[in-house]
């Protein structure tokens, strides 16, 4: 069996699928770590149950996890010699990580070095696998970058126009995130077109509360609307997207905000939340302008034009576009985000069925309209199916050279 391993800074969600992956065996989520309201959902034979645990540390965390597995109630099985691969997701390889990778002691130091790339998230996914190496020691570890699928970006769309060594010396970059669930869209949307992805060049739209426009060429991301860090392109929940350098010189030498201050504006003031003044959720958002807010409405709009200025970028650096992709959150579930970003993109040759748009879903991915020549997708995102994907097929590599 494989298990799949998200940690968070206070949170652990954990998947366990059969080798075949052909099915999800169990599941579950651990929030508030160290906080006194620390809880815990699992999922499995059919039953959900919620737990509201003690959880001093990610290690009582890990402990839980691995007891919910095994136990003879809600367990699904007798023990953890059942786990043959498990699947860490990272959100930060730098340069160091093209692709993923199974974890030995020198990749454990290798991965160590990247700790600061995310300094919020990082720290967390290596203790984890720690973690699982400790507790779980028979299963090989394998993790699986969300920078990596991105490293395919040709030096003209990852290189920053500041001074040349400056950057090169110190690893400045658009690196680019979400990499995991752009790539399994991507590789399903060809599975449901059955078009070899190699022939397609793909915008997939990520929207949720982080938001990635990807330009996805013959299966490989050759553009990304995230950066350096996860703040630039689309403005997104609480971060601003891209914005002016100079704002930053102005409200730090003219406004005397700290530099902290500014960050923390970016990163969790800003975007949906900063526009609209109400919220970083898009349903509230479109409750609220749907009666009149205007800061609710500016917010949609911006959301909505910075979105389709992408699009139309992206489908020009590929000479062309086959498919639209939309995903994640708010993308797999607003039809009325989905047709208002398609309604003005007819000079590519999208356009979307409507009728077929308000019901998309697993079964109906395709709202293509009739005399369209760029065929738009809803297809959900699934990043544990992928990791575990990852999983399996390291292991069989693995296997077969050893
Ligand atoms: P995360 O990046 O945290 O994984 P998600 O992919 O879950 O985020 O997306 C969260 C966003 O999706 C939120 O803005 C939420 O409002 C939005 N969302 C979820 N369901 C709907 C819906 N039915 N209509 C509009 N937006 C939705």
């Amino acid at each position: 069996m494989i298990l799949t391993i998200n940690c968070g800074s206070s949170s652990l969600k954990y998947k366990l699928y059969p080798s075949d992956l052909s099915d999800v065996l169990a599941q579950g989520l651990i929030e508030r770590i160290s906080a006194a309201n620390a809880s815990c959902s699992h999922e499995a034979r059919g039953q959900k149950v919620r737990l509201t645990p003690n959880l001093l540390d990610q290690l009582s965390a890990f402990e839980l996890m691995v007891s919910n597995r095994t136990d003879p109630e809600i367990g699904v099985i007798a023990s953890l010699e059942a786990v043959t691969g498990i699947g860490h997701r990272l959100v930060h390889g730098g340069t160091e990580f093209t692709g993923s990778i199974v974890v030995g002691n020198d990749a454990m130091e290798r991965l160590r070095k990247c700790a600061w790339l995310a300094p919020l998230h990082n720290p967390a996914c290596i203790a984890g696998i720690d973690l699982a190496r400790d507790l779980i020691p028979n299963a090989p570890n394998v993790a699986v970058f969300d920078t990596a699928f991105h490293q395919t970006l040709p030096a003209k769309a990852h290189t920053y126009a500041l001074p040349y060594e400056l950057c090169t010396d110190h690893g400045i970059r658009r690196f680019g995130f979400h990499g995991i669930s752009c790539q399994f869209v991507s590789r399903v949307a060809a599975q449901v077109l059955s078009r070899p992805i190699e022939d397609l060049s793909m915008v997939v739209c990520h929207l949720g509360n982080g938001v990635t426009i990807d330009a996805v060429q013959g299966g490989r991301s050759v553009d990304t609307s995230l950066g350096f860090g996860t703040f630039s392109g689309i403005p997104m929940g609480t971060r601003s997207g891209d914005f002016d350098p100079a704002i930053v010189f102005h409200l730090v030498k003219t406004l005397g905000m700290s530099i902290e201050d500014v960050e923390k504006m970016c990163y969790t003031q800003s975007g949906l939340l900063g526009l609209s003044g109400l919220s970083n959720d898009m349903r509230e958002i479109l409750a609220a302008a749907s009666n009149g807010d205007t800061r609710c409405s500016l917010a949609l709009d911006s959301f909505v034009y910075s979105i389709r200025k992408t699009i139309g970028a992206y489908a020009a650096a590929m000479n062309g576009l086959d498919v639209l992709v939309f995903t994640a959150g708010i993308g797999e579930n607003s039809a009325t985000i989905r047709s208002r970003i398609c309604s003005r993109l007819g000079v590519l040759g999208i356009a979307i069925d409507e009728r077929t748009n308000e019901i998309a879903g697993p079964e109906l991915p395709n709202i293509t309209a009739a005399d369209a020549s760029v065929t738009t997708l809803v297809i959900p995102t699934d990043e544990e199916r992928m990791i575990a994907t990852e999983v399996r097929t390291l292991m069989s590599r693995h296997q077969s050279a050893a």
